[in-house]
């Protein structure tokens, strides 16, 4: 099974290669954003819970992000592999996928890292803001908090994957054919 953590910052371009990647590998896209988004506009108390994080940029606590991705993991465990988009976000969810995965006799092949300029993020957000009606999208200190988070929260979570050397960064501004085709050489030594 092809297990792949897409990582970056927010606005680095994960959903968009997710979507071309899923299609060429035949693989199942968890993103943990896109969950709580369905939960939101559900209105489930999953999503009313995870709604006052999201719309500040703020994470969801972790048990609440684990849980929901352990039982998606567990129902959809048979398919060709996942891409996991948007998580893990933190240290914490990290070990804790680790160890789901491990259970299931799994593991993650490995983590690639968008990288990309954070004036060039800012601008991509802002222009997305205007069409995706996200909350956290069209309000610049949403933004800057977003950002900071990851940096806070999120990247030391390519340090735990380079611990087992599973990290490759790739350069995430260009078109999307280029990156994308730079994505998948890294898959195919997979
Ligand atoms: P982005 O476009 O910023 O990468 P996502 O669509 O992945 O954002 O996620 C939107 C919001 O959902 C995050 O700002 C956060 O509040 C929440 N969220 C998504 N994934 C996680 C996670 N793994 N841990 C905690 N919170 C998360």
């Amino acid at each position: 099974m092809l297990n792949i953590v897409l990582f970056g910052p927010p606005g680095a371009g994960k959903g968009t290669q997710s979507e071309k990647l899923i299609e060429k590998y035949d693989l199942i896209h968890l993103s943990t954003g896109d969950l709580f988004r369905k939960h939101l506009g559900e209105g489930t108390e999953l999503g009313k819970l995870a709604r006052k994080y999201m719309d500040e940029g703020r994470l969801v606590p972790d048990e609440v992000v684990i849980g929901m991705v352990e039982d998606k993991i567990k129902e959809t465990k048979d398919g060709n592999g996942f891409i996991f988009d948007g998580f893990p976000r933190t240290v914490a969810q990290a070990s804790a996928l680790d160890k789901v995965l491990e259970d299931l006799g799994l593991k993650i092949s490995g983590m690639i890292a968008l990288d990309v300029p954070e004036d060039i993020l800012k601008e991509r957000i802002r222009e997305r803001g205007k069409t995706s009606g996200r909350v956290d999208d069209q309000d610049d200190s949403k933004i800057e908090t977003r950002i900071k988070v990851y940096l806070d929260e999120t990247l030391p979570v390519a340090g735990f994957y380079d611990n087992q050397s599973k990290l490759t960064k790739i350069h995430g501004v260009g078109t999307i054919d280029e990156i994308f085709n730079n994505i998948a050489k890294v898959i195919d030594q997979y």
